[in-house]
């Protein structure tokens, strides 16, 4: 080699160093606007999972809370604490949930961290963590959401009345409504309550219903007290501080320091051809004046003496063989603005 190819190799060196270094530039750009791209895929797929997962628990929750339910009005016997079933219960189903979006790198948990009322007690409030993990990225989020008893693809059952009139031969479903039979005057008769007879054959709502008739004084808002009618006929629930929340429903309690909700029980029908015909051999059952107000947080509250108090009939609508009527104290008449006795 002479010095003149030394001198040739060396200057096409510092020619050829600028395409390297350019290249080297490039590839690294390349790799850059891979990863890049990468991570875009990663924290759509991301974000795509915790929006699922944001939209889905409710759904799980409320399939819950409806399976609970059912359990209980199945067996007859209470939860002994309703929340902390409820969790364990969603936590399973969640789990499983997340599990189907395990593999490809992908890491996703929800951890029910709580379950409560919620502020409406119409909701049971559910307290999350949900973790999304994809290569690099991870995306947590805390969620308080509501679980609705009342706006759903299926219904929810109230189980209190299977729970309080189990061991007095039970109540049963029929069509929607729940049926008591000779059930709930036996449980009434137990507990020492006077006219309980006016509850054979009672009926009273089935699933949770919320009442559009609000404000509640709307109930008696026509002298032929047709909302009032339409409320029952259709089995409808109302907000009360009295009456017991869902989970504690769960429970058994007929009434709790929750904010809650209250439906009326209805008494049968009462055959109202008896008065023409006084001599009839009948049983003058549905005919008392007064009996336990048909509120069933009144009806089913056995935790103290005072707790059942009794109202005064109220026909609230009457057909030609049939008086259609509830029995109501002043206060609740005052709520849903009926007459006073
Ligand atoms: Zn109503
Ligand atoms: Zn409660």
């Amino acid at each position: 080699m002479d010095n003149n190819g030394y001198v040739m190799s060396l200057s096409s060196f510092f020619l050829i160093l600028p395409a390297v270094l350019l290249l080297t530039v490039l590839v690294d750009m390349t790799v850059d606007q891979t990863n890049i791209q990468q991570d875009i895929l990663n924290s759509q797929d991301v974000m795509g999972v915790a929006t699922d997962l944001e939209a889905s628990l409710p759904l799980v929750g409320r399939e819950v809370l409806r399976d609970k339910s059912l359990e209980v009005i199945h067996s007859g016997k209470p939860l002994s604490n309703s929340r902390k079933e409820v969790k364990e219960e969603l936590q399973n189903r969640m789990d499983s949930f997340c599990s189907r979006y395990c593999g490809d790198g992908m890491l996703v948990e929800c951890k029910i961290l709580n379950v409560d009322n919620s502020f409406d007690p119409f909701c049971v409030e559910v307290k999350s963590r949900c973790t999304v993990n994809k290569g690099t990225l991870k995306h947590q989020v805390n969620l308080t959401q509501n679980i609705s008893l009342v706006n759903g693809s299926f219904p929810i059952y109230d189980p209190l009345p299977f729970i309080k009139c189990r061991n007095y031969g039970g109540a049963t479903i029929k069509g929607d409504r729940t049926y008591y039979g000779s059930s709930l005057e036996n449980y009434l008769k137990s507990r020492g309550i006077e006219n309980f007879e006016a509850y054979e054959n009672a009926t009273s709502a089935l699933s949770i219903k919320k009442c559009p008739y609000d404000p509640y004084i709307l109930h008696g808002d026509t002298d032929e007290l047709v909302n009032l009618k339409n409320c029952i006929d259709n089995g409808f629930y109302h907000e009360s501080s009295d009456g017991s929340c869902f989970l504690c429903r769960l429970e058994g309690r007929g009434t709790c320091p929750h904010y809650g909700m209250e439906t009326f029980i209805t008494p049968a029908p009462s055959d109202n051809t008896l008065f023409s015909n006084p001599l009839g051999n009948v049983s003058l059952s549905n005919n008392s004046s007064n009996a336990p107000s048909s509120v069933d947080h009144v009806i089913f509250n056995d935790t103290g003496s005072h707790g059942t108090y009794s109202g005064c009939r109220l026909i609230y609508f009457t057909n030609g063989t049939h008086n259609f009527q509830i029995y109501l104290d002043n206060s609740h008449r005052q709520k849903y603005g009926l007459p006073n006795f």
